[in-house]
């Protein structure tokens, strides 16, 4: 599905060499995945055949702390996309400085093909393979592409049928009901909230000044709108992939969430003018928050972006010659692996609170949730400032000098 791939990951840690003084075995061990699975379902069918489906579950790295990571269901995931998600994860988890180490999942599967009932064969039919290898001190799974809360649960009982006992600390993103964390559907947006309010203070401009451009009306992008609106900021453009509307003096977004429920897209919302997404990234704006799909912002178009800092909602929006221009042309980019850890944050205090068995309120959460994304902000835009480079490497100099420390210390 996506152009990201595994060589990207060791490009990044090559560059991170080239600017910190690491062990060579430490980027060596970084430069593959602990343990790779690959796996065949066989699920009876409606119909009553069988069909057999392949699965994998990539544990990058566990220096820091138990796996952690979502499954997506895909007709197009494979291998290489599932081992780069995993490496990202356990960037991204270090970043946070939370003690999770990276994983990821999927299933080569078409879930909007299938009945419900061939859907949960499949999740229990995944996790008869994998449950040796996951669990809650070992590797904790959650939601990702065409994969949800309902899904969740069932991973959750098939796990703790074949275990005996309940266990729901083995997967995040549950539903409510059975040991969800308040806040978790909002919370990848609410951490990118913050983050972009602290950028902001880097360059000295306020939500009230600033403008507004979301790609993407999903679940990451339409809890951005409603944030950003409340925080005082000026949304003048959003899209899905039907195509974009836009409003100059700023558009009104609980109309655009109830027109969006109604038609299932935001074209046409009424007082908006009509625009497709690439005109919707190269608008005259201040902030630019691709959260739809990955490669958005390519060579093609980088240099027609007028935003001055873009907030990486979606995994792997910019393609890496893309980002080399916008880094000349000083655009701030607050890279995915920062910008959008906020779902990741809320996992693990879902995960806390599941191994205690006591929840925490609304406020408690989000209180820890800023406390955890304004350090990481700090402390990645203090490394920016040290080695003179972007928030991206910063991020990845960070996250490489605290997997060093850990596999160091534990011993190679
Ligand atoms: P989603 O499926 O709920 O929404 C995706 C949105 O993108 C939809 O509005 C869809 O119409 C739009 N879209 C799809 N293809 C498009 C295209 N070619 N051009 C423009 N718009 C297009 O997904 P989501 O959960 O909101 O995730 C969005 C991005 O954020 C993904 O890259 C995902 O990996 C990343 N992300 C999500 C979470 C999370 O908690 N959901 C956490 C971290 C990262």
């Amino acid at each position: 599905m996506t152009n990201i791939n595994f060589s990207n990951i060791i490009k990044n840690l090559e560059r991170v060499s080239n600017i910190i003084d690491v062990d060579e075995d430490v980027i060596e061990i970084l430069s593959s995945p602990q343990r790779v699975i690959q796996v065949s379902i066989p699920v009876k069918m409606d119909s009553g055949n069988i069909e057999v489906f392949q699965g994998y579950r990539v544990q990058y790295n566990n220096a820091r702390g138990p796996y952690k990571g979502g499954i997506r269901y895909h007709p197009d995931t494979g291998l290489d996309e599932i081992q780069t998600l995993a490496a990202l994860m356990a960037f991204k988890c270090t970043v946070a400085n939370i003690p999770f180490g990276g994983a990821k999942g999927g299933i080569k599967s078409d879930p909007t093909k299938i009945s419900k009932d061939e859907l949960e064969r499949l999740t229990r039919g995944y996790i008869d393979r994998i449950y040796e290898v996951i669990g809650p001190q070992k590797d904790i799974l959650a939601p990702d592409i065409y994969t949800d809360a309902q899904i969740m649960a069932w991973v959750m009982d098939e796990y703790s049928r074949r275990t005996g006992y309940n266990v729901t600390a083995v997967v995040t993103g549950k539903p409510i009901e059975i040991g969800c964390s308040a806040e978790r559907g909002g919370s990848t947006s609410l951490g990118g909230v913050i983050i972009l309010k602290e950028a902001l203070k880097s360059i000295k401009s306020k939500p009230s000044d600033t403008k507004v451009a979301i790609q993407g009306f999903g679940k990451v992008g339409s809890f951005m709108a409603s944030f950003l609106e409340k925080e005082g900021f000026k949304i003048i453009a959003i899209s899905d992939v039907s195509g974009g509307i836009m409003n100059k003096k700023g558009l009104n977004v609980q109309e655009i969430l109830k027109y969006n429920q109604k038609t299932g897209s935001v074209t046409g919302c009424p007082k908006t003018d009509k625009i497709t997404n690439s005109q919707l990234l190269e608008l005259d704006i201040d902030v630019l928050i691709p959260a739809a799909v990955e490669n958005q912002i390519t060579e093609e178009n980088a240099d027609k972006i007028k935003a001055r800092i873009i907030l990486e909602m979606a995994n792997a929006p910019i393609t890496q010659i893309a980002d080399g221009m916008l880094e000349k042309r000083k655009i701030i980019v607050v890279p995915d692996i920062l910008a959008n850890s906020g779902g990741v944050v809320v996992s693990y205090f879902e995960w806390i609170q599941d191994m205690q068995a006591y929840c925490w309120s609304e406020g408690e959460v989000v209180k820890r949730l800023k406390e955890v994304m304004v350090t990481s902000f700090d402390e990645v835009l203090e490394k920016s400032r040290k080695y003179k480079t972007s928030l991206r490497m910063a991020s990845y100099i960070l996250a490489v000098e605290r997997l060093s420390a850990a596999i160091n210390l534990r011993g190679k």
